[in-house]
């Protein structure tokens, strides 16, 4: 059984678009079941029914043609109910419907079973037989289990069929809407480059040929190529491997010839592919038609087709000289973002980010917000390499991406930028003003920074100092560690843009989602594994290396703290500050005159929680990293996007340890601070500000509206709402609560624009 399952899902996989995929599925479960009749039927939303997509059984001129409307017919109750159903007879169900053009008067058992994708029915599989017979719970099983792994596979050929602007049935589309989640607020509308790892057959995206006969031209010099590699390959091996195997290499060669494979690139190209993905695509046709090959030695064959051909997409990029042309509103897609993604397009022209992996609190949205740029992150079932220039909305408010988008929605959209755009002028007011509340209560307002564009943005802004200065950003644009005077040139720049306001070195962080391309780290599990303090321990090399680097850059300045990240014992503490105290030592021996900066630990898992006291004793302030402290507490990865909506900072648990590291950091009358992305949420910013934190440390583009806020509401006020939620069981109704007090204090306006979860 569990043969013939994965057998299935395998094929159906590798089906180049829906209508093969429902294909394949009816007519190999038909013969797995034994059965008389399979059949699919989809929910077309835009005609709101169940479209019979594909049977087995079943007339063949009522595919695509028969519908049942929503709740109809078995089918419909299927669907309604999200569950099976297993009728001796259907024709006495009272909810049979009888499709006449359909033939199925002669079929009476009946097993329909929902096809279910995050949490939505997508449609019912269904299997008929004359027989007036149950289906026995094993084929029961069967397809339940079928259809839960099919259910992806559907769901992401239905999505490219809506990027091309079509519905299951056929119909003309348009807002399509892709959900995510919201990576940094704001709406953009621009044109989509995707980018994608190099020498990867499936992920190059369908993109026009600029210049015909040159990509032809292009395409055999690297074939060519490829050929002499083969003959090189076969010429060094004589001798050492069997004639036989040598002659692979002829295969091939030939492979590649005119009347081949080669062939068809060319013929895909004229029809105005550019070379990649005219070749991905005849790669994957043929790697699809050998992988569905029952034959063992046939299938195989896919493999050699995928060596050969990944061989020549090597040439193809590597000799691929053309600088990549930005549209003026560029919006960036990628599988899975990173920083350096962001790093190449020049900043006026980026204005919206997609990733298809990721959550809103992974490092790349983490930098999307602090330079602005409307990002939806998870957009898992976003067939994104067929998005290549297409003209898409990112409605990062919401965290949805909407394709095709009609005259009408754009207007729409237009507004919101436009209103955006109003009241980011509206708030520039604000920017001289101290931080405080109606009743003059007092609170520091800092920025997260990364880059020197940050740094820039955020004096701009009025921030009072730099409570986050994540080190590994540089690190992550490096393309080794950077030697210890590149480092104190970078500080220096951070500390003398701020002096004398304070500045927040934290020690390199790398690890869990963030890793240097120089010195990878591959775990099982790496949010649990070699993080933070944890790898710089490990390295003190790499640790001194850093902290000198910082204090070497505070000479004469006086405004540099130093932050030790994922500290989950006192010994880490001890440690680190052996460390620093070495090298300062070795400084002032080297002629330095270096003030001891003050030292701080972050307070990030739930261990340190519980240890905030002893650990305020050793240090001189304490900062807590909300963003790790929700995904630990909650036990939610911060970058998955199947838990995303898990993942809040309004947690009760959340909250309940927050105001716990304030009381222990307040008795031992150590300043507290938060850097997480909480602290830029205005309604959050409220409660941190009635638990007594002394500092919010947020990314540039939050710190006016959170100052506005503030400046609208009384500390009593505040303290009154918090004592109130911390009553709540539920971190819905706690977002409810204190979106209410925003309303009431007449700043809601602010809520939509800067919302975590
Ligand atoms: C945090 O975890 O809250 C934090 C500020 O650090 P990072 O997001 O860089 O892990
Ligand atoms: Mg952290």
């Amino acid at each position: 059984m569990l043969e013939r399952l994965r057998s299935i899902v395998q094929k159906v996989n590798a089906a180049k678009d829906l209508k093969s995929a429902v294909d394949i599925i009816v007519r190999r479960v038909r013969e797995a079941l034994n059965t008389q009749v399979c059949s699919i039927y989809l929910l077309d939303s835009d005609i709101n029914c169940h479209v019979l997509m594909a049977s087995e059984g079943l007339k063949k001129e009522a595919v695509g043609h028969v519908s049942l409307e929503i709740g109809e017919g078995l089918v419909g109750l299927v669907a309604k109910n999200a569950e099976p159903i297993n009728l001796r007879d259907a024709s006495v169900h009272p909810n049979y419907h009888y499709l006449k053009e359909t033939g199925e008067e002669d079929f009476h058992a009946f097993l329909g079973v929902p096809i279910i994708h995050h949490r939505s029915v997508l449609g019912v599989l269904v299997v008929q037989h004359e027989e007036r017979r149950r289906f026995d719970e094993s084929e029961e099983a069967f397809l339940i289990t079928l259809s839960a792994q099919l259910a992806g596979v559907i769901a992401h050929a239905e999505a490219t069929g809506a990027i091309a602007g079509l519905s299951p049935s056929g119909h003309k589309t348009s807002d399509v809407i892709f959900h995510g989640v919201s990576g940094s607020s704001g709406v953009a509308i621009g044109q989509v480059l995707v980018v994608f790892p190099h020498a990867n057959l499936s992920k190059i995206p369908d993109r026009r040929a600029k210049d015909i006969d040159k990509e032809i031209k292009f395409f055999n010099t690297c074939i060519n190529t490829v050929r002499e590699d083969m003959r090189e390959l076969h010429a060094r091996l004589a001798g050492h491997v069997a004639e036989e195997e040598r002659q692979l290499f002829d295969v091939y060669a030939h492979m590649l010839d005119d009347s081949a494979l080669g062939n068809e690139v060319v013929v895909r190209i004229k029809m105005g592919s550019w070379a990649q993905g005219a070749l991905a695509y005849v790669a994957n046709e043929h790697v699809r038609n050998f992988e569905q090959m029952n034959d063992p030695y046939l299938s195989e064959r896919a493999i050699d087709i995928k060596d050969l051909c990944s061989r020549v997409l090597f040439y193809l990029q590597e000799k691929e000289s053309v600088t990549t042309e930005y549209h003026d509103n560029t919006v960036l897609v990628s599988e899975e973002l990173t920083p350096a993604m962001l790093a190449d397009v020049p900043k006026s022209k980026l204005k919206g980010l997609i990733s298809v992996k990721g959550s809103g609190n992974s490092h790349v949205a983490i930098l999307a917000r602090s330079m602005g740029i409307p990002t939806v992150m998870g957009v898992v079932d976003l067939p994104y390499n067929q998005l290549d220039n297409k003209e898409v909305i990112v409605d990062g408010y919401k965290g949805e991406v909407i394709s095709n988008p009609s005259d009408q929605l754009r207007k729409r959209y237009m507004c919101t930028i436009q209103e955006q755009d109003q009241l980011i002028k509206g708030l520039e007011e604000l920017k001289d003003l101290p931080c405080e509340t109606a009743d003059k209560h007092r609170v520091h307002l800092w920025v997260n920074t990364g880059l020197m564009t940050d740094v820039i943005q955020s004096l701009d802004q009025g921030a009072e100092g730099i409570g986050l200065f994540r080190t590994e950003v540089p690190f992550l644009f490096s393309e080794r560690f950077p030697t210890e005077q590149e480092q104190s040139t970078i500080y220096r720049e951070q500390l003398e843009a701020f002096a004398p306001k304070v500045v927040t070195m934290r020690t390199l962080d790398i690890g869990g989602d963030k890793s240097l391309p120089y010195f990878p780290i591959e775990e099982e599990n790496p949010f649990l594994g070699w993080r933070g303090i944890r790898v710089t321990l490990d390295h003190p090399e790499i640790f001194t290396c850093q902290i000198r680097a910082m204090l070497r850059a505070s000479v004469g300045l006086e405004n540099l703290q130093i932050m030790l990240p994922m500290i989950c014992n006192v010994d880490e503490v001890s440690s680190a500050l052996r460390l620093i105290k070495k090298s300062h030592r070795e400084l002032i021996q080297e002629g330095l005159e270096v003030t001891y900066p003050p030292i701080g630990v972050m307070i990030e898992l739930p261990a340190a929680v519980y240890q905030t006291r002893v650990l305020a004793r050793m240090v001189d302030f304490i900062s807590v990293g909300s963003n790790d402290l929700t995904q630990y507490l909650l036990a939610v990865d911060r970058n998955n996007p199947r838990v995303a909506n898990l993942y809040s900072s309004f947690h009760p648990a959340v909250l309940i340890a927050l105001q716990n590291v304030v009381t222990q950091a307040q008795d031992e009358g150590k300043p507290v601070s938060i850097c997480g992305e909480m602290a830029g949420d205005p309604g959050a910013a409220v409660l941190l500000m009635a638990m007594g934190f002394d500092a919010l440390s947020m990314n540039a583009a939050a710190l006016l509206k959170v100052k506005s806020v503030i400046r609208s509401i009384t500390l009593e006020a505040a303290q009154d709402l918090l004592d109130q939620v911390m009553q709540m069981e539920d971190a819905h109704m706690i977002r409810s609560a204190v979106d209410l007090a925003l309303y009431n204090a007449g700043v809601d306006r602010l809520l939509r624009s800067s919302r975590t979860n």
